[in-house]
């Protein structure tokens, strides 16, 4: 019998020794501080290279938020340029977020004919300011139809433009918000940098307060986003059509070892995966982005990277770059990055924690709680307004980081739950308490550790420990959104946050600044306060939950709390059609409502044709792969069965398998047929689409998922025309 179609599973040595020597002859941005950010417009560049006043001006906007001065543009357009064209750059693109999640980019090329049979290098600051691509190709949610195509993008001066190297050339790239010509968003920096706006504003007026406001001109959010990630040699995605084209597995029966040894998490990184580290964090640093930290992940081949925060705007673009650097030199080490939520079934998924924090322009964490919290009141008010915040609105932020992916792992155990809930720790929950009874009086201790061997340092240690089972935590001096997606943008979800933060401070700052009155002594200011964090926490603590969120017991007690648990994207996408959604979004500017119905029907759009592309991938894996090597084994088995019954022996096992086999192939015949029904109706709206692909179609693609994986757990190796979950998470 002929096998079409053969595995290789050797390691590739020889490739990637050669890989080894390139690393090598890398600049080493890492080991040599004046190379970071290189490759950026900002900082030191610009200070050489524009004139005094204008470099002033352009610090305005990018470190106090102050408007864009246009008449910079051409005097700034022009260094960018020379710089640029130092750097081998032949272009120059609008660099922009549209709704698809990704990036975008047109290039243009600097070079321009003089008209006298030669070429000039033209860069203008109309052109840095201002382009004009094509909007009609970009989802726009119904916001513009084809025929009303124009859209512009403006420049972001907040974010450094940076270059893009590629091995044969490079481009200048122009950080950039993308508005169609009637002036709506149509991305997803301009809501994130209204956001943060909102926040700010809020923000002061409760800085104001406490008499804490001088010198601050803005307050900014902060973010730093671990980004965890699967790498799979490249051979074997080129071997399975579902990991090139959904990228994660629709089938694969599980490996006999998985994370049950918790032996990789944290464990000695791989040396090809550290070389492919080291180019990445380079590439990185080249581009000014911080990144801090790298281990091994809980499930084999799970990685992470992390920055040091930054202002969320520079954060988001730097966060896309990160993944967008990643998936390039993975390449270049024969991997491929993974960046889906649940590449593997039954292992580890993957997420995106989104630390953030609000911070003075001054550089003061409002979220920093110092050692004798009960009495910074400052810190309990802006506290306070995020547990209001997320109570209020904890169906919000779950659809903020709805998607097809996350829900493999939302809600599946070894993720964290649907639910939304606030991890506070022992420190803070025993201030709620005493805010509760009406008296701050003290401040856990963080009590030093004694680790009972004499040459061990006492250690200090913090005032509550970890919990990585919720959504939602504050860790120490920020709050960890951890259910966010691995693929995602995280401008969205920030978007969110901010806006239902923003919400909540502006009611606390209204509710102070009208009880307190013009001149309120100390001691006013104190009582006030003090009542004030005394209602809001009675009201919203239901919210924090400190212990186990994966627990059935969990599950019990937030439905008794009356919080949402929203398990799937369809259910979750239908909050934002709500009345509520679009108040907050209306109220402080963020959306409007067109606005907002653009991006709820982009991503029911996308969560209707991601799954419908997977279940096709899947028809069409099984129809040409895994059914045909069914029949195969199905009919060498026969033979068997007849060759030894010719001989005038019995063999019952064999008849059994046999039997087994034939039954299996069967449902599996069902099951496919099964998909393509609930593949073919048309649904005159997409709610109605989504709720039929949650409710048939995805059930019908498990079903066959769990026929496909006991065909492949008895049938013979050589035959399998798939790399195997334990060839494609254990060679590296
Ligand atoms: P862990 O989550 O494992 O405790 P870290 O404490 O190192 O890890 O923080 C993880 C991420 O949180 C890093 O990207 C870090 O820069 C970021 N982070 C730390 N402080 C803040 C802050 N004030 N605002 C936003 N992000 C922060
Ligand atoms: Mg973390």
């Amino acid at each position: 019998m002929s096998i079409t179609k053969s595995r290789t599973v050797t390691h590739r040595t020889t490739e990637w020794d050669s890989h080894m020597e390139t690393d090598n002859a890398l600049t080493n941005a890492a080991t040599d501080p004046s190379l970071f950010g290189v490759l950026t417009f900002t900082g030191d560049v610009m200070l050489r290279r524009l004139p005094a006043e204008v470099f002033e001006k352009l610090q305005q906007t990018m470190r106090r938020g102050l408007p864009l001065d246009p008449a910079i543009a051409n005097t700034v357009a022009v260094a960018m340029k020379d710089w640029a064209l130092e750097h081998g750059c032949t272009h120059y693109c609008h660099w922009f977020q549209p709704l698809t999640g990704a990036t975008a980019e047109k290039h243009d090329a600097f070079l321009k004919p003089d008209g006298q049979g030669g070429a000039i290098a033209e860069f203008s600051g109309d052109q840095l300011i201002r382009g004009e691509p094509d909007a009609s190709s970009f989802p726009s949610g119904g916001i513009r139809d084809t025929y009303e195509a124009r859209g512009y993008t403006a420049w972001d001066a907040t974010s450094p433009a940076f270059i893009l190297k590629t091995p044969d050339g490079a481009t200048l790239s122009i950080p950039t918000a993308f508005v169609s010509w009637t002036g709506d968003a149509l991305d997803k920096k301009t809501p994130l940098l209204r956001s943060i706006e909102v926040i700010s504003t809020h923000a002061m007026r409760i800085l104001k307060i406490f008499g804490a406001g001088d010198g601050v001109s803005q307050v900014i959010t902060t973010l730093g986003c671990e980004q965890e990630y699967f790498l799979v040699d490249e051979e074997f995605i080129n071997q399975r059509m579902d990991l090139r084209i959904c990228g994660r597995t629709l089938i694969g029966a599980p490996s006999p070892k998985g994370h049950q040894l918790d032996d990789h998490y944290f464990g000695s990184i791989p040396e090809r995966v550290l070389a492919f580290m080291t180019e990445a964090e380079q590439r990185l640093y080249e581009l000014g982005i911080p990144i801090s930290t790298r281990h091994n992940e809980v499930a084999p081949g799970q990685y992470e990277i992390a920055p040091t925060f930054e202002n969320a705007n520079v954060a988001t673009d730097h966060q896309m770059l990160t993944m967008h650097i990643l998936r390039t030199v993975a390449r270049h080490h024969g991997f491929v990055c993974l960046m889906h939520e649940k590449p593997f079934a039954g292992i580890n998924g993957s997420g995106k924690h989104n630390n953030w924090s609000i911070a003075t322009d001054t550089g003061v964490n409002l979220l920093d709680p110092r050692d004798e919290t009960h009495t910074n009141m400052q810190f309990l008010v802006y506290l306070t307004a995020v547990i209001r915040a997320v109570d209020r609105h904890a169906d919000l932020l779950r659809a903020s980081i709805a998607s097809a992916g996350n829900d493999h792992r939302l809600g599946a155990n070894e993720a964290p739950p649907a639910i939304i809930s606030i991890f506070l720790g022992d420190m803070l929950t025993d201030i709620l308490d005493q805010i509760e009874k009406g008296e701050r009086t003290s401040t856990l201790s963080r009590a030093e550790l004694d680790l009972g061997a004499r040459t061990l340092p006492n250690i200090p240690r913090h005032s509550s420990d970890r919990n990585r089972t919720s959504p939602f935590a504050f860790t120490g001096n920020k709050f960890e959104f951890r259910a966010v997606g691995s693929n995602a943008s995280i401008a969205w979800p920030n978007t969110l946050l901010n806006t239902i933060i923003a919400e909540s401070l502006d009611f606390m700052a209204t509710e102070l600044e009208q009880r307190l009155g013009e001149n309120a002594s100390k001691e006013k200011i104190e009582k006030v306060v003090s009542d004030l964090l005394k209602e809001v926490i009675t009201k919203h603590r239901r919210v924090v939950f400190n212990g186990d969120n994966y627990s059935d017991e969990w599950r019990q007690e937030a439905e008794r709390r009356g919080l949402p648990n929203i398990t799937n994207s369809a259910e979750a996408l239908a909050v934002l059609d709500s009345q509520r959604a679009k108040d907050i979004f209306t109220k402080y500017g963020v959306l409007n409502n067109d606005e907002l119905k653009a991006r709820v029907k982009v991503l029911r759009e996308q969560y209707n044709t991601i799954v419908c592309i997977e279940a096709r991938t899947l028809v069409s894996m099984i129809k040409t792969e895994v059914h045909p090597a069914g029949l195969r084994y199905q009919s060498e088995l026969a033979e068997t069965v007849s060759a030894t019954q010719a001989a005038g022996l019995a063999c019952p096992d064999t008849v059994e398998l046999l039997t087994q086999l034939i039954s299996l192939n069967g449902e599996l015949s069902s099951a496919v047929r099964e998909i393509e029904n609930h593949l073919s109706p048309e649904f005159p709206d997409l709610v109605q689409e989504a709720n039929h692909v949650r409710k048939n179609l995805i059930p019908a693609m498990e079903q066959t998922r769990v026929i496909a994986d006991a065909l492949e757990q008895i049938t013979p190796d050589d035959l399998w025309p798939l790399p195997t979950y334990a060839e494609m998470l254990f060679i590296r």
